[in-house]
């Protein structure tokens, strides 16, 4: 399937106030391994606008990964910064990380990672179970969100009951159930065979342009970043070229909701089991709570 140029994104128009997501000035990292150093990251400037869809490409080791975990906070650089939303995020304590990563951003991963015990409709609704929103209402906007990537007749089902594609479509909803202002997608299709790879491109753009949101794609593979509004080429940690692709690129903003901190998790580095414990957790608290209200009224 080719790109098809007459999607739903919000054109920028002439006079139209471009608005910065994300800067990236002069970013370097340097790993150290025995004796060694390894410079993943030698110097990259970069600004991408609010609404736009760009694609990082670079073949395997280019540094692609790094830069997409600099500018989510994942990791902290040797050198330079990201700033978002007016933040310095490498100057972020870990708790400023968590609470940053839960206010902005969602991810697209290329293995899905959703959890295998949780049916479609409790994957998508994760991120809302971290914002202390009902389960009712949570789930409510799982299946409204779960319907625009039109998987309405799967909402019951476990991963392993559905395709590969359809998988990413629950992980697509999964990173935008919380009207996150960036989305990051590390290789979303990288497990994916073509036909159902451009679909799913074909999804992210419609249903991220559509809402305005800023979307970040890293990927090793040229045909792939076609699907961008811009397309930077990276090699050996630098920018060497970056393409305009001749298509609208702004969108309207979408802020996220507040997020309490009581409700603030930790949730890189969780096991899938633990995750799911958590949530059960707090969904059983949450019945509890029900409970003790039924009873005294
Ligand atoms: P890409 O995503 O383009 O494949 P990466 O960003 O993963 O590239 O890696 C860029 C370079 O940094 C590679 O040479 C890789 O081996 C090295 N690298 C990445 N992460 C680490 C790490 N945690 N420790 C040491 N070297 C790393």
């Amino acid at each position: 399937m080719q790109p098809n140029v007459c999607y739903t994104r919000h054109i920028q128009q002439e006079g139209d106030e471009l608005e910065t997501a994300i800067q990236v000035r002069d970013l370097k990292k340097v790993y150290h391994v025995g004796q060694n150093s390894i410079a993943a990251l030698d110097g990259i400037d970069l600004e991408i606008q609010r609404g736009e869809f760009v694609c990082i490409v670079g073949r395997s080791g280019s540094g692609k990964s790094t830069l997409l975990n600099m500018m989510a906070g994942l990791e902290r650089p040797s050198k330079g910064g990201v700033v978002i939303a007016g933040k310095h995020i490498e100057k972020l304590s870990e708790a400023q990380l968590v609470r940053f990563r839960l206010e902005h951003v969602g991810f697209i991963f290329q293995s899905f990672n959703l959890f295998p015990a949780l049916t479609a409709e409790e994957n998508v609704a994760v991120p809302l179970t971290y914002r202390g929103i009902g389960r009712r209402k949570r789930l409510k906007q799982s299946r409204e969100m779960l319907t625009q990537v039109g998987l309405q007749t799967h909402l019951k089902h476990r991963p392993t009951q559905m395709s590969g594609g359809q998988q990413q479509r629950v992980g697509i909803a999964r990173a935008l159930v919380a009207n996150p202002a960036i989305i990051f997608a590390d290789e979303p299709t990288g497990n994916l065979d073509s036909k159902t790879s451009a679909e799913v491109l074909d999804l992210m753009r419609s249903v991220v342009g559509a809402k305005g949101h800023t979307l970040v794609l890293v990927t090793h593979d040229p045909e792939v970043a076609r699907w961008g509004d811009r397309v930077v080429h990276i090699l050996d940690g630098r920018i060497t070229s970056i393409e305009v692709n001749p298509r609208p690129g702004a969108g309207e903003e979408t802020p996220p909701d507040a997020v309490p901190p009581e409700q603030l998790k930790q949730t890189q580095g969780c096991t899938a089991d633990r995750a799911v414990e958590a949530i059960r957790g707090i969904e059983n608290a949450e019945n509890g709570a029900e409970a003790s209200r039924g009873n005294q009224t």
